[in-house]
């Protein structure tokens, strides 16, 4: 027997969360399906929890394959790709390369800019209707430099951001001390930037989980996305696990696992899991950072969440393997004590591997399908999907109501690529 719904979320991540939010605000009828036995245990469970609104300059950049290349011979860098016979992630390379151009990435950025700020104006107004606590923070974020050569390197991207406005301050040690006393004696540079705000992801998802449910939306977990039924240019039936759904509209919110399913729907979605770690310390409060942190020449993250640091950094393509990489991970473990003093009387909690759905733009994927009538696109975060949650469930609501959206969505639907 197929049980009639209105709208189905694939995925319970802080996207398909965010979703259901605005949708209900709407007074729809929504259920949301995950195929894990909790909400939020996908990538939005373990990352640096910055609200990015500003300095974040999209991965597809000028000179970024030519770094790349000289990381992928470097068993302790960031970033990885497993060698394999991979027609999907040949595709993705591909488009990845051909989109780090100054045009494309002005043309990114100023898409990224709008929806960092709708989503900060979101947070604004979260805060102002509902009784939620997830540890957000604005405070800005402080960027740290080890070596007096890689801070004047970053030089052309400070002039970059703030061509767009963005507010930067340059400091000096003592500036940056004044700022943030825990850093070690090897800092010697740094900047500032105000449009930044952080979060504990994890208690997040659970806030939104919370809220949704208290709206009514159904929340079925251990229920997993297995096939679809089409009739006439719809999607008619979303077969699970457990039952069979007739919806109305469709929105596939299923993080790095959406080009699995959009598969199984004849459409390619260029969405490729990009791992990260995360290592999470109880800290003593005298050692707690006041503010996120990037530990620029380490490419990894750093922010307090209540009385804990956790350290976050990253990106290898190998395919769905959630295996913990120990040389990656040590290198995380170093950059800890190569930027911050006392780090030796943090105590380890826990290390975590997550998957960012990355598209090779670094811009996500969000609206209406051109093949099926009632499918939405809501994915293809990469690594800012907590920074664009709550822009994107409202999006996805005015899409649905047959509103204008509030930001263009030309440059973000699927069928770009
Ligand atoms: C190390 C690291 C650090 C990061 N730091 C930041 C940061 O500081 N700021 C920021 O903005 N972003 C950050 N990110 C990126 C961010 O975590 C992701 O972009 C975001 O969590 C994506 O959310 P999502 O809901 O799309 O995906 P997910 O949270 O992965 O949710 C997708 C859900 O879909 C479910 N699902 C999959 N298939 C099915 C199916 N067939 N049926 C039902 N359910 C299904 C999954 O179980 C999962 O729960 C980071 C990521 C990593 C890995």
């Amino acid at each position: 027997m197929k049980k009639e719904k209105d709208i189905i979320v694939i995925g319970g991540g802080i996207i398909g969360l965010s979703v259901a939010y605005y949708l209900s605000q709407q007074g729809r009828s929504v259920t949301l399906i995950e195929k894990k036995d909790e909400i939020g245990m996908g990538s939005s469970y373990g990352n640096a929890g910055w609200i990015a609104n500003g300095f974040s300059i999209p991965m597809a950049a000028p000179g970024i394959p030519l770094q790349g290349m000289k990381w992928l011979f470097d068993p302790t860098s960031p970033f990885y790709i497993k060698p394999r016979l991979d027609f999907d992630l040949f595709r993705w390379l591909w488009k990845f390369i051909g989109a780090c151009n100054e045009k494309d990435l002005r043309a990114s950025y100023a898409i990224l800019l709008s929806l960092g700020q709708g989503s900060f104006d979101l947070f604004d107004e979260i805060f102002s209707q509902e009784d939620v606590d997830f540890g957000y923070e604005s405070k800005g974020r402080l960027s740290l430099f080890t070596s007096k050569k890689s801070f004047e390197k970053s030089m052309p991207d400070v002039a970059f951001v703030r061509e767009y406005g963005v507010d930067v301050s340059l400091l000096d040690v003592d500036g940056v001390r004044e700022i943030e006393p825990t850093i070690s004696t090897s800092v010697k540079h740094g900047f500032y930037s105000k449009d930044y705000a952080h979060l504990d992801p994890g208690r997040f998802a659970q806030e939104m989980a919370r809220l949704v449910e208290n709206r009514g939306v159904e929340i079925l977990k251990g229920v997993s996305v297995k096939g679809f039924e089409i009739t006439a240019g719809q999607i008619s039936a979303v077969e699970t696990t457990q039952e069979t759904f007739t919806p109305n509209q469709v929105v596939l919110a299923a993080g790095a696992w959406s080009a699995l399913l959009a598969r199984k729907l004849k459409i390619k979605l260029p969405i490729q899991p990009a791992k990260g770690y995360s290592l999470t310390y109880k800290c003593p409060p005298e050692l707690l950072p006041k503010l996120p942190i990037s530990l620029v020449e380490r490419k990894a993250a750093a922010t307090p969440m209540g009385d804990r640091v956790r350290f976050a950094s990253t990106l290898e393509l190998a395919g769905f393997d959630s295996t913990i990489n120990q040389p990656r991970v040590d290198a995380i473990r170093r950059s800890a004590k190569e930027y911050f003093s006392g780090t030796e009387a943090l105590t380890e909690e826990e290390i975590w591997s997550g998957f960012r759905p990355a598209t090779p733009d670094d811009l996500p994927i969000i609206g209406r399908s051109d093949k099926y009538e009632n499918l939405i696109f809501a994915t293809g975060h990469g690594t800012l999907g907590m920074t664009y949650s709550l822009i994107t469930g409202k999006l996805v609501s005015q899409i649905i109501a047959g509103e204008e959206p509030s930001i263009d969505l030309k440059p973000l639907r699927a069928e770009r690529f």
